[in-house]
């Protein structure tokens, strides 16, 4: 049995001043692809041929420039053309919220020119997260789809062995299914759709239920991505049968659960502990024990902004503070290069902020190289090997603040992370990282997690993002 394979991830978000080009994309070709897939040990049980084109994860960032994503593009295309001979399905991993200049969504092509070449029969199964935009076209164009469940996602490696069996199953066993979508009138940002938190625990715990149907292959819903202006937003669900006489069956099953999660719409909120930026930061130089969390959530690299605000950076310097504190990172490339001229025990003053805007205006500061190292991938995304970029930890001269500066927008959510940058959670009484939510390491290890309602491009309130192009009405911004 041969199977090719890809994958390609990018939330764009359009709000910031950033392209993504190649050059930021952790590019992998060849057996690595089938590592970065989290592939190797179902295919190999399955005695799969695997066909690998290229893994390329431009992770969250700004859109993608044309020529960087037609080179992605045509090497998945090119893989299918030499080999549409041989291949009995195709397995992809794509994101949902990528989005290109002058194109749209990325995705959205890349399936639709595959369609065109193998036409519709040839069994494709695609990965998806959450928080990618979906369409009825799209979702019916593909065989097998299915998102994560849990976010944070700590469920990928269970989302792609379950499509993997499914995929190897339907090659074995030809059923001419297609997956059932509905798409509902409700946008949501991921800091208001936590699993761990109602309303999503009972949508999933309702999926359950559905699924122990013989009748019902997968049952899956998505966020969507509120990130970038498109008249793809929007959450969804989807439900796929097990056979062709199925489908009637999986229809009704679609309408029930696009309507329980259309019936919760009032009930999705922030997770956890969430304040105005002034009442976060007293909340968390006043917690007696450390290491407190206070997410920069208008700066979320994680989703899509470029790390470089240094709002909070100011608030702390004002608040006079005796406290240990880190900020795990600002991002800006030039204060970068300049440090990285210097050596560790060299004192210099800095100019950190990219100037961007009011939130990113730089801040005069003395400090002391303290550390000069690297960004690592996420083990929670299955970034393993790879250039994540480069990092330097410096120390505020007569203060307790330390900063790492930072090349590139790399998201700070595990203990190795902040190693390779040569620091130690338990030696800060406050960390300021640029996510909305907490990750479950950072949740597991802080004595508290708190989400700063800041300004920036990733800004919280849903309902005042100045979207033209979503469909309407639209739940949150249209009272329905
Ligand atoms: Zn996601």
């Amino acid at each position: 049995m041969k199977i090719l394979i890809g994958k390609f991830i990018l939330e764009a978000n359009e709000n910031i001043p950033m392209i993504s080009t190649l050059e930021n994309v952790d590019m992998q070709f060849g057996e690595a692809v089938v590592d970065l897939m989290q592939l190797k040990d179902i295919f190999n049980k399955e005695d799969v041929t695997v066909i690998p084109t290229l893994s390329a994860n431009a992770g969250s960032t700004g859109v993608m420039d044309r020529k960087s994503f037609d080179f992605i593009e045509n090497t998945i295309i090119e893989g299918i053309e030499d080999n549409i001979r041989d291949l009995d399905g195709i397995f992809l991993h794509l994101h949902g919220a990528s989005k290109i200049v002058g194109l749209g969504s990325g995705e959205h092509h890349i399936l639709d020119r595959i369609r065109k070449i193998v036409g519709p029969y040839l069994p494709i199964a695609i990965v998806a997260d959450p928080h990618g935009n979906l369409s009825k076209e799209y979702v019916e164009n593909a065989t097998l789809i299915r998102s994560y469940r849990e976010s944070p996602h700590t469920d990928i490696q269970e989302t792609i062995d379950f499509l993997a069996k499914n995929l190897i199953s339907i090659i074995k066993n030809r059923e001419n299914i297609k997956p059932v979508y509905r798409k509902l009138p409700l946008i949501l940002g991921g800091e208001q759709s936590v699993s761990t938190d109602e309303p999503v625990r009972s949508i999933n715990a309702f999926m359950d239920e559905l699924e122990k149907d013989d009748r019902i292959r997968s049952a899956s819903w998505h966020v969507g991505y509120i990130r970038h202006d498109t008249h793809l937003a929007g959450c969804g669900v989807i439900v796929i049968p097990e056979k062709e006489i199925d489908t009637e069956y999986a229809n009704k099953v679609a309408d029930d659960l696009a309507n329980y999660v259309w019936s919760k719409r009032h009930e999705f909120n922030y997770t956890g502990l969430t304040a105005r930026p002034e009442e976060a930061l007293k909340m968390a130089l006043e917690h007696k024990e450390g290491p407190v969390f206070l997410t920069d959530s208008g700066d979320n690299v994680s989703s899509g902004s470029m790390g470089v605000n240094t709002f909070v950076l100011k608030q702390v310097l004002n608040s006079k503070t005796k406290k240990k504190i880190l900020f795990a990172s600002i991002h800006d490339k030039n204060t970068y290069s300049k440090l990285n001229a210097h050596k560790i025990g060299d004192i210099l003053p800095i100019n950190l902020g990219i100037n961007n805007d009011e939130l990113s205006s730089p801040v005069q500061l003395d400090v002391e190289i303290v550390h000069i190292g690297s960004m690592t991938g996420m083990k929670l995304f299955g970034e393993s090997n790879g250039y994540y970029g480069d990092c330097i930890t410096v120390s505020v001269r007569n203060s307790n603040i330390d900063i790492i500066v930072a090349n590139t927008n790399q998201p700070f959510v595990e203990r190795h992370q902040f190693e390779a940058a040569g620091v130690e959670w338990d030696d800060y009484d406050l960390i300021v990282v640029k996510l909305g939510y907490a990750f479950p390491e950072l949740k597991e290890n802080s004595s508290m997690c708190i989400m700063s309602l800041t300004q920036g491009p990733t800004l919280q309130d849903t309902a005042s993002l100045p979207f033209k192009l979503i469909m309407r009405p639209m739940f949150p911004i249209d009272k329905i």
